[in-house]
């Protein structure tokens, strides 16, 4: 490494923000992330205020051939947002975000995380689509593509993007959109944090709610085969404002189970109508003949509470490894797949689940943006999720094992923000076709692949 401690003490008068290294009492904390997998030990962490502290610390990474790391949400799980011994540009202070509510745009910084968006957004009755956990970072799941509740009938994240602003690998600030800099837009919109620091995003917006339906329903794992044939009927028909996810895992303490649920493997469906409630009503009582309901917590609450509903069930501080396959359709096989290993958990905490996208997901043109997956009906994950060193090897290889039993009914391509520390050979599938495009604007903005610290395409 070629820094000493006096160039960081040099960097520091430069910044708004602040800068931690080894000793400071906040750098520990400093260095955790939502995976607790992941333990890295950083040079320093940036604490950017501003933009002018990103271009900062872009230039003093460069300058050192410092190994550099860029952390919004700090969600990913394959701990990209951090480093051994480099440097950490840390968004989390710059979380602002400003609503124009006359426009339908909302304008975010890089660091603000999914209940900043999505409190702001909400005061004026408008949201756009993003993540299913509110601590998620805006940036990194942006950048991803970004899918979630509202994505059937208003698209992925990067559907909804209209503008940014990125400090590249040079320290130069640009503004890209569709009319500046159009091809490090396109990158942007699923080409991960390859390409420079978003500092800031600028979304279109929709009305919704502020209050929606939306709710879990709760079956037996011993119904789930047949509920989950009616489920894929039900969702291939359900307007683009209804959106179902199927979830097989243990039952939590909820208070709407009977208690000898409790902890006993179940199918869980998820429900969410991005419309007028009462109109989402009656199409969601079929569901309620699907199967014996062992209990439902259904009904009209805000759209904010909804967003952080399954926080609890995945709140940082777990160990967590998670794989994940696209799909196209929903077949037979699958479901005998994913109902075995349901029955076979190797902790509480673990699950599987399908998340409905597909609506509007699918119209863009897969080389409309960098992310390209738009054959993709489903988003499948398992996830492996612990608490002890010592359960590691076995949960891991649960996952892996599941993974591959269920390879065969999957499409090949996979999410980017879902790939792992080791699937480095998955990485042409997450970008599919556009790779080589994307090389090409690498090339143009960081040739000499700065931001390395990601799912990383390599400068053509
Ligand atoms: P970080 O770990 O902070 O960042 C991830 C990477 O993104 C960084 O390594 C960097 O390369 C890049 N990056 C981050 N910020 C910037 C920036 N400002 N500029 C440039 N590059 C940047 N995804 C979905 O689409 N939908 C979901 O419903 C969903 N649910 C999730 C739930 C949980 C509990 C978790 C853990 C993840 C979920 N994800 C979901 C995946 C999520 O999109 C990714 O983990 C994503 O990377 C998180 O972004 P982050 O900013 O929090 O992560």
């Amino acid at each position: 490494m070629n820094v000493q401690a006096t160039d960081f003490t040099k960097l520091k008068g430069n910044l708004q923000g602040e800068i931690l290294v080894p000793g400071d009492t906040a750098y520990d904390t400093a260095r955790v992330i939502w995976n607790a997998m992941i333990d890295k030990r950083p040079a320093a962490i940036v604490r950017c205020a501003a933009t002018a502290d990103v271009i900062e610390a872009v230039n003093f990474a460069r300058n050192h051939k410092l190994v550099l790391a860029v952390r919004g949400g700090g969600h990913n799980i394959a701990g990209s947002a951090l480093c051994d011994d480099g440097i950490v540009i840390d968004l989390s202070s710059m979380k602002a975000a400003a609503i124009q509510p006359d426009k339908q745009r909302a304008t975010v910084e890089g660091g603000a995380t999914l209940a900043d968006f999505d409190a702001a957004a909400q005061a004026h009755g408008l949201a756009t689509p993003l993540g299913i956990n509110s601590t998620t970072g805006v940036a990194g799941l942006t950048l991803g593509g970004g899918f979630g509740w509202l994505s059937r009938k208003y698209g992925m994240t990067v559907d909804n993007l209209e503008s940014t602003e990125v400090v590249t690998a040079s320290g130069e600030v640009l503004q890209a959109d569709t009319a500046q800099h159009p091809d490090l837009f396109w990158a942007l919109r699923g080409g991960g944090g390859n390409f420079g620091v978003v500092t800031r995003f600028e979304f279109r917006l929709h009305p919704v709610g502020p209050d929606v339906l939306s709710g879990l329903m709760v079956y037996p794992i011993a119904e789930a085969r047949r509920i989950l044939q009616q489920y894929r009927q039900f969702a291939d028909a359900a307007p683009e404002e209804l959106s179902v996810w199927a979830l097989l895992r243990n039952a939590p303490p909820l208070p709407f189970l009977p208690e000898n649920v409790h902890g006993k493997p179940i199918l869980g469906l998820a429900l969410f109508y991005a419309g007028n409630a009462k109109a989402g009503e009656p199409l969601i009582e079929p569901m309620r003949k699907f199967g014996t309901l062992l209990g439902e917590h259904v009904g009209i609450q805000p759209y904010v509470a909804w967003q952080r509903a399954f926080d609890p069930l995945l709140a940082p501080g777990a160990r967590n490894y998670w794989k994940s396959h696209n799909l196209s359709k929903l077949e037979d096989g699958l479901f005998d797949v994913a109902i075995q290993y349901a029955q076979t958990l190797p902790s509480p905490q673990c699950e599987i689940f399908f998340g409905a996208i597909g609506g509007a997901t699918m119209r863009p043109a897969p080389d409309s943006a960098a992310y390209a997956h738009r054959d993709a009906r489903f988003i499948m994950n398992v996830h492996a999720r612990w608490e002890s060193r010592a359960d590691d090897a076995r949960c891991i290889n649960w996952a892996r094992d599941f993974f591959k039993a269920s390879s065969p009914f999957a499409t090949g391509g996979v999410y980017v923000n879902f790939l792992t520390a080791d699937e480095g050979e998955r990485i042409h599938s997450a970008y599919g076709p556009n790779y080589e495009r994307l090389a090409q604007v690498k090339r143009r903005y960081d040739p000499d692949n700065l931001f390395h610290m990601n799912q990383n395409v390599a400068p053509a």
